[in-house]
């Protein structure tokens, strides 16, 4: 089975969120069961290649907006998932991501590399990711190409939209893509529903937001378009780089976790005081511990919600830490918070995976109030510390977190409900300890290893290219 695995982003090169963890592990765990399976992205100028040598495979022309435009083809081992990597370079196109020429022209460039056989590498399946790789499908169906394609949407929130003379640029005439009529009057293309209509499947990061993008609440505009796939939309779960996580943390953690050791207390009380020492918190490891990590996207990510909580609770008998990078809005009000509580609160609005790492290890509790999550890889990251999730039930979180066994889950976004959840755990952690324990060890035993959801992919790939799906 050989398939092409194509993404925007991926760790360690370039990492914006969770897609490129995903685009990092799933093709290492799909490797481990016996694909030969490549990873493809743009060469982006911020890339950070490090020390990882880069060989020059391939070049060729394509026609790009009526010009002729040169893609150079390098390849990079990527160092931690031992699997190939392609990166695509134009000076025009790629140095800098910018939608949507730079995905257009990626697609394009993707679609040409399999049609030309630049690579020496015919893929039985092209694995492609959200928005930013939705025209391949199109573009294959264009040339009538027997490659097959699955779509993975991993926040359909984001859907590429863009005007509609991408096409021109791309040289398909709009009739060949199948775009509504009120899309044709505001003359407006939209990549991830091509991506959703000419893709053979489409997956999803859960089964519960493959149910829930079905509905109006959650389709953001695409549940007829998805309706219309049923049958051929399926939800899996992702899961964590175990083995990677444990490398990269005990990189990070001035104390780390022992592996498959449940002397994790000590470790958690000494990460704590470490961590509380570092942002300038007042230290012990009786004050409860909660954090936040993640985008600063208050569509998402209810920041507003814990905000809300925040201003409400005795803030001073806590300590939260926030870490993201967003809206700065929100990014604001939330200094006003750390400058009013600096002993209690602290805000870090930065990318920084080895503070993450250091906030999953100290936390007592880590709160995911999000308004909808397609999967989430922050509970599952936290609980293999130990770190008991707060979480709105909804998407990935309620596939994931066993409400009072491995975490909490609550039903309402609202910052009342959060409350709640967070006063109940609380109780837990202050006046059962037993049961705090019992449930943190729940935590880190919980197996989100990717094995079993690569099995599934295989699974899906296997049917795909039999024709039995
Ligand atoms: P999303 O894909 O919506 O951003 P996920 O929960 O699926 O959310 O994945 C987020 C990933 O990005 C996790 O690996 C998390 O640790 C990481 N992350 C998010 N924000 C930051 C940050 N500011 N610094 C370091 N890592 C972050």
């Amino acid at each position: 089975m050989k398939v092409l695995f194509a993404s925007w982003e991926l760790d360690p090169f370039f990492k914006f969120g969770g897609l490129g963890d995903v685009a990092r592990s799933l093709p290492f765990a799909l490797k481990e069961l016996g694909v030969d399976i490549r990873n493809i992205i743009p060469f982006y100028n911020a890339l950070k290649l490090g020390r990882n040598k880069k060989t020059k495979v391939g070049k060729f022309d394509i026609k790009y907006a009526g010009k002729n435009e040169k893609v150079e083809i390098y390849q990079v081992l990527n160092p931690l998932s031992r699997v190939p990597v392609y990166l695509l370079k134009n000076k025009t196109y790629c140095d800098i991501a910018k939608s949507p020429d730079t995905f257009a022209f990626f697609d394009k460039a993707v679609v040409e590399i399999v049609k030309k056989n630049h690579l020496s590498f015919i893929p039985d399946i092209i694995h492609c990711n959200d928005h930013h790789t939705g025209l391949i499908p199109l573009l294959l169906r264009a040339m009538k190409s027997s490659v097959k394609t699955i779509l993975t949407i991993h926040n359909l929130s984001y859907q590429g939209r863009s005007s509609i003379q991408v096409l021109e640029k791309l040289n398909i005439s709009h009739l060949k893509s199948k775009i509504m009529n009120w899309e044709i009057e505001s003359r407006q293309l939209n990549f991830l529903m091509e991506g959703i209509i000419h893709a053979d499947i489409v997956s999803t990061v859960s089964p519960t937001y493959a149910k829930e993008i079905m509905t109006e609440e959650f389709g953001v505009g695409m549940e007829e378009v998805l309706r219309g796939k049923e049958g051929r939309v399926f939800g899996i779960l992702n899961g964590i780089d175990v083995n990677l996580n444990h490398h990269l943390s005990g990189k990070a953690l001035k104390y780390p976790f022992p592996k498959n050791n449940f002397s994790w207390e000590r470790e958690k009380g000494q990460n704590k005081r470490f961590l509380q020492k570092k942002l300038g918190l007042r230290i012990g490891e009786n004050i409860p511990f909660f954090s936040f990590i993640g985008r600063f996207d208050p569509r998402q990510k209810g920041i507003d919600i814990i905000h809300k909580m925040l201003r409400r609770i005795d803030v001073e008998k806590y300590e939260f830490v926030i870490l993201g990078t967003g809206d700065q809005e929100w990014e604001e009000r939330y200094e006003w918070l750390c400058k009013f509580y600096p002993k209690n609160v602290s805000c870090n609005f930065k990318f920084d995976d080895t503070l993450a790492r250091q906030i999953y290890a100290a936390s007592d509790f880590i709160l995911i109030p999000s308004k909808f999550e397609p999967c989430g890889l922050i509970q599952m990251l936290a609980m293999s510390f130990g770190t008991l999730p707060i979480a709105h039930k909804t998407g990935g979180l309620g596939d994931s977190i066993k409400d009072n066994v491995n975490g909490f889950l609550y039903d309402d976004h609202t910052s009342e409900a959060l409350e709640r959840s967070v006063m109940h755990a609380l109780d837990i952690w202050q006046n059962q300890k037993p049961r705090y324990r019992a449930m943190a060890e729940e935590a880190l035993k919980t197996d989100f290893s990717w094995g079993k959801s690569a099995k599934e992919y295989l699974d899906l790939y296997t049917k795909l290219v039999n024709n039995t799906i």
